[in-house]
């Protein structure tokens, strides 16, 4: 006997897996330069040189060190640099110690999750959203609830986001720059969020925390703002990663950030590394914590995902499709040309291009292009975007 839960998680593959193997298939077909794989988020232009050249140093400065174990939530040295990092650019007075380094995102969210859940809690979420959140959420043991997309801006739909709110609202999560719709919340709407958080958290008599998961927020494009969140809602907890800012999404490295003024910050801290400890999550890989720290201030050179969207933006805005304009990530959402957007998925095949369902997201009758791949793959798959296009005329 085995947890059927985990059974099925283990074998059922997600949509994008499944696009991104037939694309492998079809490539021994057809040839790999024919074949337009638009379905995974894998950042495209490599890690900065400084990475590499650190890793290497490291490697041979403290070869016994740098593979030992470090505390629990992280070595201190590396917690310093990044809560340093984190005050030069947003004015903070973090310390080490509201710090937790995790691998990368997705562990930050579980610990998150983990610690905060008490039983009948529920957290909010916004379509379109990294469908991992219900897989995260659940695991937790709380209940996912999910509020439908605006889809005029992908911004948020406040009247359906003010229904769902009750007493077991433990949470709230926002992934803003978005995955799938590439839109960054503007302040307005992370003001109005932070407003009517601070009312219900009043009205119910608990905090509602405001769980921020920001692994592109430093990819963005045209000089669009995007706020600290923990300035405009104080009971924000924050999960970072550097798989996308870093281009490292192999080394699984990120981290949990607790600011000191929220509400009980203390047992907030406390659970979260509880729950790194019981998920078996402690000391991230050693070396990572390193590199990821003293290159914290850097980014890949990521100029050609600005490059990649308007290419792509505005050639599919003249064939007529409808895209929101995504500001930041590298993920555009633009709307299927049928209603049924696993159909229109499947009608993308027949030309080769590999386009994700919205569906999964929590957004149907979308689908999202990753362009986080050769610009020269996006210039080829312009005309197959058009016969796209023209077999609905
Ligand atoms: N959150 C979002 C919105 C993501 O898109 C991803 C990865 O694509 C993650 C979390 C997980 O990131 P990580 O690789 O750091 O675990």
């Amino acid at each position: 006997m085995v947890s059927e839960r985990m059974k099925g998680l283990g074998t059922a593959r997600s949509v994008i897996r499944e696009l991104f193997e037939y694309g492998k298939i079809r490539a021994a077909e057809v040839g790999a330069e024919n074949v337009y794989d638009f379905s995974l988020g894998n950042p495209s232009v490599p890690a900065p040189d400084a990475v590499n050249e650190t890793a290497i140093r490291l490697l041979t400065e403290q070869p016994n060190l740098i593979h030992a174990y470090t505390s629990a939530q992280g070595a201190v040295d590396a917690r310093e640099r990044f809560a340093e990092s984190l005050n030069r650019r947003f004015g903070t007075h973090y310390s080490a110690s509201r710090l937790y380094v995790t691998v990368g995102a997705a562990a930050s969210l579980c610990c998150v999750f983990h610690g905060l859940t008490c039983p009948g809690d529920e957290f909010i979420v916004f379509a379109p959203y990294f469908p991992e959140y219900n897989v995260f959420i659940e695991g937790a043991g709380a209940k996912m609830v999910l509020i439908p997309p605006e889809v005029e801006s992908f911004q948020i739909d406040f009247d359906a986001f003010e229904r769902s709110v009750n007493e077991h609202t433990k949470g709230v999560v926002i992934n803003t720059p978005n995955n799938p719709s590439g839109v960054v919340y503007s302040r307005a709407t992370l003001e109005r969020l932070a407003a009517i958080l601070t009312e219900k958290s009043r009205t119910y008599g608990h905090p509602i925390y405001l769980v921020s998961d920001e692994p592109y927020r430093e990819i963005v494009y045209s000089g669009v703002e995007v706020p600290w969140v923990p300035s405009v809602y104080r009971d924000t907890i924050l999960c970072y990663s550097f798989s996308k800012s870093l281009s490292l999404p192999g080394e699984r490295i990120g981290y949990v950030l607790v600011p000191e003024d929220i509400t009980d910050a203390e047992e907030v801290y406390a659970a979260v590394a509880g729950a790194g400890r019981s998920l078996g999550y402690v000391c991230a890989p050693s070396l990572f914590q390193q590199v990821a720290s003293l290159c914290c201030d850097m980014t890949s050179d990521i100029k050609v995902y600005e490059t990649n969207r308007n290419l792509l933006v505005s050639s599919l805005r003249e064939m007529g499709y409808h895209v929101v304009e995504p500001n930041g990530a590298f993920y555009l959402f633009p709307r299927s040309l049928e209603p049924d957007d696993m159909a229109f998925s499947e009608r993308a095949k027949q030309f080769d291009l590999l386009i994700v369902p919205g569906s999964g997201f929590g957004a149907p009758g979308h689908v999202r292009i990753s362009y986080c791949v050769q610009t020269d793959m996006i210039r080829r798959a312009l005309p197959k975007f058009q016969a796209l296009a023209d077999s609905y005329r």
